[in-house]
């Protein structure tokens, strides 16, 4: 497929995945078209509700967010996935095929999957994913789920990229809510109970009701209270109200003006992001210059002291 930007971009709006995938990987890649992708997705409606998944390995994500694609399908929604693995360099569509039990959704055309390996990718998550989320949304995707496939820093940074979280726990997962990251209680909109078949998941409900009551959540009586659904991913009870509570999420969202707040945080994220990216690769030019070496040499003799060294370090940038 020929990469003429303007075509691929048309050609995704069309619904075609191979555009999709291709858009993607140039985004991923940080190909030199990066820019020119990003220019040409930047009047991306915003339609696609962005809803990330996350929880501690084993917890269920997959076979759920397998359940929601399967949910959300038959109600006639197109729907995007991307998982991000943030400990594995590799990417593509194998990899993904394996993971997510997608081989269900493999030849329905109204579900676009990729991973996206954010290992060592300059400014992570927050520089990534949101341009491959709007490659989804040229695509026409009503709902984009976006998985955290391995563990890290990116279960909490997903919430920093979606507009409703999903968080995931499980019985017989160590000490339950003790188990659950630290952090990851306060980013859940919504908390799956999975694994509701298994022994403990009650305590597991009654002990994340108890913990959410004391977190503060102010008493407007406007304020979302995070919800609780008990689920059994593998037969996928409790998906039909999982999704219920997703889109009460966004109903919520949208009519308190806190999606417009959560998305422009995210813009505000992806441009310091990107900003950063920028001044650390010109400075990874710098770094090898005899410009550093002279100022390291001053400053170990003394004759200037570091702060002095790096703004004058920074003012040839
Ligand atoms: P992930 O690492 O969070 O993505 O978890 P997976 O979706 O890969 O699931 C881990 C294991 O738990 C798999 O063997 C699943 O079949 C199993 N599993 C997922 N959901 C349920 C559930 O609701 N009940 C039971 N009993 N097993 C489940």
């Amino acid at each position: 497929m020929a990469d003429d930007v303007s075509s691929l971009v048309a050609a995704a709006g069309e619904g075609q995945a191979r555009a999709v995938a291709r858009l993607i990987s140039l985004v991923e890649d940080r190909s030199p078209k990066l820019r020119e992708v990003s220019a040409a997705l930047a009047a991306s409606s915003g339609r696609a509700h962005v809803v990330g998944i996350t929880g501690s390995p084993g917890v269920g994500k997959s076979t759920s967010t397998s359940a929601l694609v399967a949910h959300l399908r038959s109600t006639g929604r197109r729907v995007g996935v991307l998982a991000v693995d943030p400990t594995s360099p590799f990417t593509g569509g194998a990899l993904l095929g394996d993971r997510i039990r997608m081989q269900d959704h493999a030849t329905d055309t109204g579900v676009y999957i990729r991973s996206m390996a954010s290992r060592g990718h300059l400014g992570g998550l927050s520089a990534s994913a949101p341009q491959a989320l709007r490659v989804f949304d040229v695509a026409g995707c009503d709902v984009v789920l976006v998985e955290t496939v391995g563990v890290g820093q990116s279960e909490i940074e997903i919430a920093g990229i979606a507009d409703t979280t999903v968080v995931l726990l499980a019985p017989g997962m160590g000490d339950g809510i003790q188990a659950a990251k630290a952090g990851i209680l306060e980013i859940g909109d919504i908390f799956s109970v999975n694994k509701a078949d298994r022994d403990g998941a009650n305590t597991t409900r009654r002990e994340l009701r108890s913990v959410l009551s004391m977190t503060t959540h102010g008493d407007d009586a406007h304020r979302w209270k995070p919800a609780i659904v008990m689920t059994v991913a593998t037969t996928g009870e409790g998906i039909e109200e999982l999704v219920t509570q997703i889109d009460a999420h966004r109903d919520h969202l949208a009519a308190s003006g806190e999606l417009d707040r959560r998305r422009l945080a995210r813009a505000r994220r992806e441009i310091e992001a990107l900003a950063l990216t920028e001044v650390q690769e010109r400075f990874s030019h710098l770094s090898g210059h005899a410009d550093l070496d002279d100022l390291a040499r001053q400053v170990v003799d003394g004759g200037t002291d570091p702060f002095a060294a790096a703004d004058r370090l920074v003012e040839q940038l």
